[in-house]
C-alpha cells in the first residue's frame, strides 16, 4: 500500500464521515456528555479526587474515547477498502432516525392477565412497574431470568411486553421431533451465566449438543485451523441449542421462580418519558400509586392499554421500536449477503463445529446431537433465493460440494515446514496442533425447511438515556459467522442486571442516567471490539486475490500453530477475555 493510496483512503474516509453525517458527539464518549449527568463528567470527578487518581480517571476516559474513535474509523476504513477493492459486498446504510409510526394493532394472541387486562383501561387505573422489558426474545427473557435470581432484584415487579405466542406457555419439546432450523451456539461464558441463574438445567433437559472440536478452513486449500477444548483445559468449546429450547428454558426459569412478572401479549406502540427523579425503589417498588403516575415512562401498548415503568428495557431486536422512539441513531451497513439456514441429517454422529470460508461467504455445519447438524450458509441474495427453491437433492449436492471438494482442494495436513518454522512454540504446543485436517460428514437428508435471513451490522450510538436502556440486537447486530450475536446480548443482560442490583443496594432510582451509563460504558467497549473483529474477519475472508489469499493462509497457520495466539482466540470466542491482542 503506497503513501498515495493511504492518503486517498484517509481523504475518502473523512468524506465518508461527512457524507454519513455522523454527529461529532459520536466521536466523543457520550457517557460524559449527558445533560444533567455528573457521571463521567471529568471536571466534576477530578475536583473530588486526589491528583494521581484524577489523572487515572482522565487517562481511562481518554483511552475509552480513543477506542471508540478507533473502532468507528476501523468500520469506515474497512468499508471503504472493500469498496475500493471492488468487493461490492458492503452497502453502507443511511444513518437516520425514522419518524415514529403507529404500530398496527395486533390481535391478542394470549389472554391478558386479569389484573392488568382491559378492565384496568376501563377503570383508568394504570399499572406501575419497576421495569418494563419490551421484547421477550432470548435476550429480554435472559434479563428477566438474571433479575429473578438475585436477592436485590427478585422482589422487583416486572412487565414483559411481546406478542410472540411462545411466551404464553411452556413448550413440551419432544426429543424425537426433528430439530428446528433456528439454533444458537452458546459460549462457555454465557452457559456459566445461565447456570448461575438456574436456566441452563432446562436446556440440558432438552436437545442440545456440546462440541469440543472446531475446524476452520478456506476454499483455497492453503490453510486450516483446528481448535480443541483441551487446548484450554476445558471440556467443551460451546454448545449448540435450538432457539426454542433456549427460549423455553429461560421462560421456565422465570415461571419456576417467585419473581413477579406480568406478560403483556401485545406490542409497544408509543412511549413518553418523564425525566423527573423517582424516590428509591425500596420505597415505591411494586405499588400502583396514582400519585406516581406522570413519573417514569408511560408505555402505550397496541391493545390500547398503558403501563408505567421506572425503567424501560428495549430488548426488541434489530428493528427496535424503543430505539426508534428514543431517537437513538445507529451506525452500520447491510452486508449484501443472506444466510440460508436449515437442519440436515448426515452419515455419522458429529461433535465438531465445522466452518469453511468460500468466495461467496462462510458455510458452517454445527452439531445438534446425533446425526443432526445445522447449516448456516452465507451467500448473495440471488444465490440464497435460488437455493431456497431448488429441490432437496440439488440443495444437498450443493451443500456437500461446499463442505468438501468444491471451489478448491482440501488443505494439506503434512505441514512440516510450517511446524518447523513455528518450532519456537513447540514446547508450549496445544493438543490440536498435531490434529490433521478432517472432511466433514456427508449430508444425506434435509430435516427442516430452509429459512433465509438478510445480514447486517448495526450499532446504536447510545445504549442508555434517562429511564431507557437497550440490550441485545436492539443495541447491536452482528454477522452470524462466529455465532456471537445472542452471546453479546446475554452479556448485556447479565451486566445490566448487576447494575440494577447495585443501584437498589445504594438506594438509587433504577432509571437514573448515571446508573444506566455505567452499563453502557462497560458493554459498549466489549461489543464494539467484537463487532470490529467479526466485520474485519468477514471482509478478510471475502477477498479472492492471490497475494491476499497467501496472507490469509499465513493467518490460518498462525492461528493453528502459535499456541499462545490459539489459546487467546479460544478464550475470546468463549466470551472469557476482553482483548485477545493484549493476552
Ligand atoms: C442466521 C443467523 C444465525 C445466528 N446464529 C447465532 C449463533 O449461533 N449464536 C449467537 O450467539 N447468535 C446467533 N445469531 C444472532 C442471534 O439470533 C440474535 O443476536 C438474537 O436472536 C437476538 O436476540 P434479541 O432477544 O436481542 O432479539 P430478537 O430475537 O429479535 O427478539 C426481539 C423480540 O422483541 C419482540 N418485539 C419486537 N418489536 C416489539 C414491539 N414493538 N413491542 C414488543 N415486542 C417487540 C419480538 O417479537 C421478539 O420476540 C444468529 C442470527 C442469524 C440471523
Amino acid at each position: 500500500m503506497n503513501a498515495c493510496f493511504l492518503t486517498l483512503v484517509i481523504k475518502k474516509t473523512v468524506s465518508n464521515v461527512c457524507a454519513l453525517k455522523i454527529p461529532r458527539k459520536y466521536f466523543c464518549n457520550e457517557s460524559v456528555k449527558v445533560a444533567g449527568s455528573t457521571v463521567g463528567d471529568v471536571s466534576n470527578e477530578t475536583s473530588t479526587l486526589p491528583d494521581s487518581e484524577s489523572l487515572l480517571v482522565v487517562s481511562f476516559q481518554a483511552l475509552d474515547r480513543l477506542t471508540e474513535l478507533y473502532m468507528s474509523l476501523t468500520f469506515l476504513i474497512i468499508g471503504h477498502l472493500s469498496s475500493q477493492a471492488g468487493l461490492n459486498n458492503t452497502e453502507l446504510a443511511t444513518i437516520s432516525v425514522a419518524n415514529h409510526k403507529e404500530t398496527p394493532m395486533l390481535d391478542n394472541l394470549l389472554l391478558l392477565p386479569q389484573e392488568h387486562g382491559k378492565n384496568q383501561v376501563i377503570n383508568k387505573t394504570i399499572p406501575q412497574y419497576d421495569i418494563a422489558i419490551v421484547g421477550g426474545g432470548l435476550v429480554g427473557m435472559a434479563l428477566a431470568c438474571f433479575l429473578a435470581s438475585m436477592p436485590m432484584t427478585k422482589q422487583l415487579n416486572v412487565a414483559i411486553i411481546d406478542s410472540n405466542p411462545a411466551l404464553g406457555s411452556s413448550l413440551h419439546i419432544k426429543k424425537k421431533n426433528p430439530p428446528d432450523p433456528r439454533v444458537s451456539t452458546v459460549t462457555p461464558a454465557s452457559i456459566s451465566f445461565l447456570q448461575d441463574a438456574g436456566a441452563w438445567k432446562y436446556v440440558e433437559q432438552n436437545r442440545h449438543a456440546y462440541f469440543n472440536i472446531m475446524q476452520v478452513w478456506d476454499y483455497t486449500g492453503l490453510g486450516y485451523a483446528r481448535y480443541n477444548a483441551r487446548d484450554v483445559n476445558k471440556d467443551f468449546l460451546g454448545c449448540v441449542a435450538e432457539n426454542k429450547v433456549l427460549h423455553n428454558a429461560l421462560l421456565s426459569c422465570v415461571k419456576d421462580s417467585d419473581f413477579k412478572t406480568t406478560i403483556y401479549p401485545t406490542k409497544l406502540s408509543s412511549m413518553t418519558v418523564n425525566s423527573s427523579s423517582l424516590s428509591t425503589v425500596k420505597e415505591t417498588a411494586s405499588k400502583e400509586l396514582p400519585s406516581a403516575q406522570g413519573h417514569g415512562a408511560k408505555l402505550q401498548l397496541s391493545d390500547g392499554s398503558s403501563i408505567y415503568a421506572k425503567l424501560v428495557v428495549g430488548a426488541d431486536g434489530g428493528k427496535s421500536h424503543v430505539r426508534e422512539l428514543m431517537g437513538i441513531k445507529t451506525i452500520g451497513w447491510n452486508y449484501s449477503q443472506n444466510a440460508i439456514i436449515c437442519t440436515v441429517e448426515h452419515t455419522s454422529e458429529n461433535a465438531c463445529a465445522w466452518q469453511r470460508f468460500l468466495p461467496t461467504g462462510p458455510i458452517a455445519l454445527l452439531p445438534m446431537s446425533g446425526k443432526f447438524s445445522n447449516i448456516v450458509w452465507t451467500m448473495s441474495p440471488a444465490e440464497s433465493n435460488n437455493r431456497k427453491s431448488i429441490t432437496e437433492e440439488e440443495f444437498l449436492e450443493d451443500v456437500n460440494y461446499a463442505l468438501d471438494y468444491g471451489y478448491g482442494p482440501h488443505p494439506s495436513s503434512s505441514l512440516s515446514g510450517t511446524r518447523d518454522m513455528l518450532s519456537l512454540f513447540k514446547m508450549d504446543a496445544t493438543i490440536s496442533t498435531s490434529e490433521f485436517f478432517e472432511i466433514p460428514p456427508k449430508v444425506t437428508r434435509l430435516a427442516s425447511e430452509r429459512m433465509v435471513f438478510p445480514l447486517s451490522l448495526r450499532h446504536a450510538n447510545s445504549y442508555a438515556s434517562k429511564r431507557v436502556v437497550l440490550i441485545g440486537d436492539a443495541a447491536h447486530t452482528v454477522h452470524p459467522l462466529a455465532g456471537q450475536g445472542v452471546n453479546l446480548g446475554f452479556g448485556d443482560a447479565y451486566y445490566l442486571s448487576r447494575i440494577i442490583s447495585e443501584g437498589i443496594t445504594l438506594g438509587t432510582d433504577i432509571g437514573e442516567i448515571n446508573l444506566l451509563k455505567k452499563y453502557e460504558k462497560e458493554r459498549k467497549a466489549a461489543n464494539i471490539m467484537m463487532m470490529a473483529i467479526l466485520d474485519g474477519f468477514q471482509k478478510a475472508c471475502s477477498i479472492d486475490f492471490g497475494p491476499f489469499n497467501l496472507l490469509r493462509a499465513a493467518a490460518f497457520h498462525g492461528a493453528n500453530y502459535i499456541s499462545p495466539l490459539k489459546r487467546s482466540i479460544i478464550s475470546y470466542a468463549s466470551g472469557e477475555h476482553k482483548l485477545p491482542i493484549f493476552l
